[in-house]
């Protein structure tokens, strides 16, 4: 059941050009699950949507709220909030939140600002010491929206069963990763996704597109996690 609470804005810090990073402190306890998202409350009739960055036994909320000049959505949530100001939130909404039951192998799939998403999920993974076998694929148009790149790294790095691979669209000379749509890359790596849990976050074509490509791919619809497809 979703809950409504305060929580203190702990900070707002930028990034990327693009993205910010908010922290929020919850007055009394906030329960979700990860992989679920939560709406900041503006007033009665305007309540916008974010993914929960952060695990859920963490002591901060965290956001990640991409935000070009003229994205009215996610800057008007940016200019409600202040460094200690109090914020009214709905926690626990969704339904794309991690299957603690299953055994199966996951793949966690981003693009953009969805990192958000797989972020929560991946912190907890870790937290509750998961066996299951994890791929981390963050899609990005470019290197420099791989803000959390360094982290990630040290986070797969860390975890015998665990993989990170960001995957850049258009890369810099530079660039000696993956290339091209980030759901490409999941394909050309896997032969066939039947046996995977997929949960995936990022622009609204890219997730139906994603869907349409993995289920051809081999992949299970209901083994397939998204917030996104209740939006398209
Ligand atoms: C429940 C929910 C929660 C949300 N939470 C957040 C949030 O916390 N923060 C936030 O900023 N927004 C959020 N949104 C909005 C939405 O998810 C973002 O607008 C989206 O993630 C923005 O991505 P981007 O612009 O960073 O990606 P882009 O930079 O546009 O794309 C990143 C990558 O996605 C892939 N991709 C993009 N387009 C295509 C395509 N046409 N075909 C195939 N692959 C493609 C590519 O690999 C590309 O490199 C949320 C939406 C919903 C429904």
């Amino acid at each position: 059941m979703p809950q409504t609470i305060l929580a203190e804005v702990v900070s707002i810090e930028a990034a990327t050009d693009f993205v910010n990073i908010v922290k929020l402190k919850p007055l009394i306890p906030a329960p979700f699950k990860a992989g679920q998202y939560l709406q900041i409350v503006l007033s009665d009739e305007d309540k916008r949507i974010f993914s929960i960055a952060s695990a859920p036994n963490a002591e901060l909320i965290e956001l990640h709220i991409g935000a070009g000049p003229d994205d009215a959505y996610p800057r008007g949530a940016l200019d409600h909030m202040s460094v200690n100001r109090e914020v009214i939130l709905e926690v626990g909404l969704g339904d794309a939140f991690l299957q603690h039951e299953s055994t199966r192998p996951i793949i966690l799939m981003a693009g953009g600002t969805g990192f958000s998403y797989t972020k929560s999920i991946a912190d907890h993974l870790v937290h509750i010491e998961s066996v299951n076998p994890v791929i981390l694929y963050w899609g990005v148009k470019d290197e420099t929206a791989l803000y959390a790149k360094t982290e990630m790294e040290t986070w797969a790095a860390s975890y015998p069963n665990l993989q990170f691979i960001p995957v850049v669209e258009n890369p810099s000379a530079d660039w000696q990763g993956k290339t091209g749509f980030v759901h490409k890359a999941v394909m050309d790596d896997i032969a066939s996704l039947a046996e995977y849990d997929i949960y995936l976050a990022g622009p609204f074509k890219m997730a139906g597109i994603a869907r349409d490509d993995f289920i051809k791919h081999g992949a299970i619809k209901e083994h397939l996690y998204a917030d996104a497809f209740a939006f398209i």
